[in-house]
């Protein structure tokens, strides 16, 4: 399906991320009445690097691998953004989040430009050396555009604070000093921040906690479906589960547990690292990914991949607030249907934007060799995010658009600013 305009022009569906990134840009445009220029330069990356590049593997074979870093926009700072390995990788879809990376800087007002990289592979498949030996090499690839004042990657799907290890190390190798400014998401014993791993799940609990304030829900009187039992998930579920909220479902890739008097997510963290799965989790029905997108809930948190509500289940949806803690899970069709349905959407550049928050303090921390405790960190996301939200929400409300309008019209009209304050060169 990647169809954008028919003979009459009329926008038609697609799920091509890239196309739904530039579709976005397009919307905004018109409502923001930005120079024509202006709009090209930010309908397309400024930079983009493609490699392919050897790994051996453990049976002494070599298998070559695809890897993409695309940098979106360099206005307001370095580039930043996620590395993410997944056999689904496309250069289009690097590109959509190089742009949603942008955008969610530009939303948060952190000053970064937007970056995304990804290989494509299995790392599900793959052992520990051979996705270490293919790191440092992707690493060494892409070495030529990062750096701590260019590009700063971070984890993504599939990799973590281990795999940042490695890039650091990498990266620190070709320079002959310690480099740990040039990635964030890293182990705490090498530079890496309190509060990180868990940040893009707290900043999206932050944001949760608004939208309740402000349709005047009691956060102990709401239940909670998550779809995605990875970092976001996993943490989201728990945090909201700390502040009353009822988890009825989880799931992760292979399918979902539903419970409507409630799970212990705590518990179901435990099993899927005992047996690998949620499938099986005691005291709780089996249902699939699809199920639990359509659960009477309150709260529902999309935290897997894109194109999971689209315009083919959109209807279906029964929350009362959607909380994006993947990126681009909604498609714009699904959007204008959940606003149809007066469902509260918290976009993905505001529900996710507390990871790459934290990051920025992981960088500034490293870049001035001084620490902060664990405290000072929520407090300053917190901070972060009850703002940012708030500017949101007025911008949706004097304006009459949904929250991810408002979100991206805040966005991009700040690296409008700095594109148009810097002048062109030459
Ligand atoms: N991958 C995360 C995101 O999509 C974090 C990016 C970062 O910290 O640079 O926001």
């Amino acid at each position: 399906m990647e169809r954008v305009a028919n003979l009459s022009g009329a926008p038609q569906p697609t799920e091509n991320p890239y196309l739904i990134a530039q579709q976005q840009v397009d919307i905004v445009a018109e409502k923001l009445k930005l120079d024509a220029g202006i709009r090209e330069i930010l309908r397309k990356p400024k930079r983009e690097l493609a490699v392919n590049f050897p790994v051996r593997m453990d049976d002494g074979s070599v298998r070559c691998y695809t890897g993409y870093r695309v940098q979106h926009n360099l206005s307001r700072g370095p580039a930043k953004g996620g590395i993410r390995y997944h056999p689904d990788v496309t250069i289009d879809e690097v590109r959509a989040l190089s742009m949603w990376m942008t955008w969610k800087c530009a939303v948060v007002n952190i000053p970064y430009g937007g970056a995304k990289g990804g290989v494509i592979c299995d790392p599900k498949k793959m052992t520990l050396p051979e996705l270490e030996r293919l790191t440092r090499r992707y690493t060494t690839e892409i070495s030529i555009i990062i750096g701590p004042e260019r590009d700063i990657p971070a984890p993504d799907v599939n990799t973590n604070a281990r795999t940042m290890a490695w890039i650091m190390d990498t990266y620190s190798m070709h320079k002959g000093y310690s480099v740990p400014a040039v990635v964030t998401g890293k182990p705490i014993a090498i530079g890496g921040s309190e509060g990180r791993a868990e940040a893009t799940g707290r900043g999206c609990m932050y944001t949760v906690l608004e939208a309740l304030k402000h349709l005047k829900m009691e956060p102990t009187r709401t239940a909670t479906a998550v779809q995605g039992f990875g970092n976001v998930g996993a943490t989201t579920a728990l945090l909201l589960h700390e502040q009353g909220s009822r988890i009825i479902g989880l799931s992760d890739s292979r399918g979902g547990i539903y419970n409507p008097k409630g799970l212990d997510p705590h518990k179901a963290l435990r099993y899927k690292q005992e047996t690998g799965a949620l499938a099986d989790f005691p005291d709780s029905d089996p249902i699939s990914n699809a199920e639990l997108l359509a659960l009477p809930c309150d709260i529902l948190v999309p935290a897997a991949l894109e194109n999971q509500i689209t315009v083919r289940n959109a209807d279906k949806v029964r929350a009362k607030i959607v909380a994006e803690g993947a990126n681009g899970p909604t498609t714009p069709e699904a959007d204008e249907i959940l606003y149809q349905k007066g469902i509260f959407l918290i976009p993905d550049v505001l529900a996710n934007a507390g990871g790459v928050t934290v990051s920025y303090f992981e960088w500034v921390q490293d870049l001035q060799n001084l620490f902060w405790d664990v405290d000072e960190i929520n407090r300053r996301l917190e901070r972060i995010m009850v703002r940012s939200f708030q500017e949101v929400l007025n911008n949706s409300q004097c304006v009459e658009v949904n929250m991810r309008t408002a979100a991206y019209c805040l966005a991009v009209r700040r690296v409008a600013e700095a594109t148009t304050t810097r002048g062109l060169y030459p």
